[in-house]
């Protein structure tokens, strides 16, 4: 660590985290509660164990895990080191790291005043929000590869991806997942200069600083950043002159091989009225994608934020939330705060019938969920279902993997919503109405032959009448 202390203890904190995630809850909670993070020497993590036995198992079967993913987080060849921890180190934690701590800190205190100051106000301008950060993501399939690459970018800023985008639809996690990047740069680098800012902040500033002349000063803002961090670039489309600017932006912290990682809600070649020469820069370096999470991860998802409001559900909940919210993790969550909330308000656990009652906008919105329910969903669940991505079943693939979904997600849409084919089509990747029409002809067709397929879509339908959108 840069200023000479070697403590490791954040990057345990968050080896055990992702390791929760991987692991059974209960042979997680039966190596990994009896072990603890006791001091660091430079390049070596010494563990406890509460006995021999634990430490043992533990060596035999995590060794090289602990190893490989902490010395992946701190980018460093570490090694780990096994003791049997008396009942109060285990108790204690880290206690003794904090000594080693401050030992180190009163040695540089001096130099650390210094950079404090300027890491504060590199924090305090970089515009983050500190909540968010890697450890508290939750890795699905449905994210893995957009979190792998924004914890790679985080480490090596301005290095190996360069840009990205990061695309995806509402409250899948692209702003948690862009401000951890800023987060964990400034954590460790927090000399560099990070920027983070919506679309929309952008173009506010640069309109301003037009109508006030100062668009020097805007420019050299933006272009002296180390790192720059733009959420939810659909907001620039049809914005002319604003596009333009970033276009200069873009090529100036480019050519000085400083980061930048963009969000947007679909794909570069969906936006629309976006200047050519600046959607091909977006799409010059990575694209990755968020997808709705599935079952599982959605399960992971509430169990986290649980934890974490250091509340607690019972299973039979968290399952009926699960099976219901398939959404987007916004929903997810806002659906559990509801319930952990009533849960502390009136100081009881929640009734699973009280759970169904309190979140009864679930099947209640069946009713009127033909004017809410967006087409994006229905594409986004049926993909889900067949396990193909929203990009897929709105691209040009011929495949019947791909074409069948399609269809029925076409159908679906018309089915149930009060959408035109025309309004359709344009969502289906600019289809014509006349192959919706089509689309839901062979649909309703095969579901007078086939009754597997009729079960299918019919589940599908039940599933998205469900849905609060
Ligand atoms: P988006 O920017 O894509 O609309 P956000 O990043 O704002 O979505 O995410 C919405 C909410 O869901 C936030 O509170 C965020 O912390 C949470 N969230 C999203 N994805 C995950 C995830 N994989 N694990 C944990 N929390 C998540
Ligand atoms: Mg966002």
């Amino acid at each position: 660590m840069s200023d000479g202390q070697h403590s490791y203890y954040e990057f345990w904190k968050e080896t055990v985290s992702r390791i929760k995630q991987t692991l059974p809850e209960q042979e997680y909670n039966t190596w990994f509660n009896r072990l603890t993070y006791l001091r660091s020497e430079k390049g070596k993590v010494i563990l406890g164990g509460a006995s021999q036995f634990i430490l043992d198992t533990v060596v035999s079967r995590y060794r090289e895990l602990l190893v490989n993913t902490l010395s992946e987080l701190t980018g460093e060849e570490l090694t780990v080191q096994f003791e049997v921890a008396s009942r109060d180190e285990l108790e204690q934690g880290p206690e003794i790291d904090q000594e080693e701590r401050e030992v180190s800190s009163r040695k540089s205190e001096a130099k650390r005043a210094i950079s404090a100051q300027k890491n504060a106000k590199n924090r305090a301008e970089s515009n983050l929000n500190p909540s968010y950060d890697f450890s508290s993501f939750v890795i699905g399939d449905n994210s893995a590869f957009a979190y792998n690459a924004s914890l790679a970018i985080a480490k090596n800023p301005g290095s190996s991806y360069n840009p990205c985008l990061i695309y995806g639809g509402v409250g899948l996690g692209k702003t948690h997942l862009l401000s951890s990047i800023g987060n964990y740069i400034l954590d460790n680098t927090p000399e560099l200069k990070v920027m983070y800012v919506t679309a929309e902040m952008f173009t506010n500033e640069f309109i301003e600083s037009i109508g006030s002349q100062r668009t020097q000063h805007f420019k050299n803002k933006f272009r002296k950043v180390d790192v720059l961090l733009i959420d939810d670039i659909h907001f620039l489309q049809g914005k002319d002159s604003t596009q333009e600017e970033l276009f200069h932006t873009f090529n100036n912290l480019y050519d000085a091989k400083k980061q930048m990682v963009f969000t947007c809600d679909r794909p570069i070649s969906e936006l629309k009225n976006i200047t050519d020469r600046l959607s091909s820069r977006f799409e010059r370096g990575l694209n990755v994608d968020l997808q709705p999470p599935n079952y599982e991860t959605r399960m992971a998802i509430l169990k986290k934020k649980l934890f974490q409001k250091n509340a607690s559900m019972s299973e039979e909940i968290l399952n009926y939330i699960a099976t219901n919210v398939v959404t987007n993790v916004r929903d997810l969550e806002s659906s559990l705060t509801k319930l952990v909330a009533y849960s502390e308000l009136l100081d009881q656990e929640v009734s699973f019938e009280k759970a169904k009652e309190l979140l009864g906008v679930l099947p209640a919105h069946a009713a009127n969920a033909s004017q809410t329910l967006s087409i994006d969903t229905i594409i986004k669940v049926v993909g889900q279902y067949f396990n193909i991505s929203s990009f897929e079943i709105k691209g040009k693939k011929k495949n019947k993997s791909i074409v069948q979904p399609r269809q029925i997600a076409m159908y679906l849409a018309r089915d149930i919503t009060d959408f035109s084919t025309t309004e359709i089509g344009t969502e289906f990747g600019g289809r014509d109405h006349t192959t919706v029409m089509h689309s839901y002809d062979r649909v309703e067709s095969m579901m007078k032959a086939d009754e597997a397929f009729t079960n299918t879509v019919l589940k599908l339908k039940r599933d998205l009448t469900t849905i609060k959108s």
